[in-house]
């Protein structure tokens, strides 16, 4: 009966987020996508339009269990209280994401010691899409297809049609 939260800038959300959901889904009770900003990253979509595109991905997947929230201001172990959620839901693709994220889980602890992070590994499919690459590919008409659901990749053609 554990709520985890899912944290990410989601710009765009990939099939590599999509299958850490899928797998995560049958392990807790509910799953609350968080959608943030980065700021040290420079975003292609703004929170809302991301929003509407990953609710839209979660209900063609029938991930019942899953509910979609942007959170762009505050802590993350804040949002985890509010919504009675005591687990932070990760993903790890390398040895460079385990580091980077072990730092995150450490910061987390001194915030919130009863909150803890769980890691799942990237299947082996997905290990190397990120979000960053499938803009460089997108930006310049490549095919993202396999990378990201059908939705995001029509999203992404439009966004960078009127650019
Ligand atoms: P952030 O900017 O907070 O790192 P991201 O949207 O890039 O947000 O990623 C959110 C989470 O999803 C992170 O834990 C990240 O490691 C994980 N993630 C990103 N891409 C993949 C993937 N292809 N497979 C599994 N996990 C991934």
């Amino acid at each position: 009966m554990t709520k985890a939260i899912y944290a990410g800038s989601f710009d765009p959300f990939t099939m590599g987020h999509l299958n850490i959901l899928e797998r995560a889904s049958k392990m807790f009770e509910e799953i609350i996508v968080a959608i943030g900003t980065n700021t040290s990253k420079q975003a292609l979509f703004t929170p809302e339009e991301k929003l509407e595109m990953i609710t839209e991905v979660i209900e063609e997947s029938a991930l019942e269990n899953v509910r979609v929230i942007l959170h762009t201001d505050g802590l993350t172990v804040d949002l985890a209280r509010r919504e009675e959620a005591t687990v932070m839901l990760r993903g790890i693709r390398s040895v460079t994401d385990m580091e980077y994220e072990m730092n995150i889980a450490s910061m987390n602890k001194t915030q919130a010691p009863d909150i803890e992070s769980v890691f799942l590994m990237a299947d082996e499919q997905y290990r190397f899409v990120s979000s960053s690459l499938i803009k460089e590919i997108a930006q310049f008409d490549g095919d993202v297809s396999r990378m990201v659901p059908k939705t995001i990749s029509e999203k992404m053609k439009e966004k960078y049609k009127k650019m």
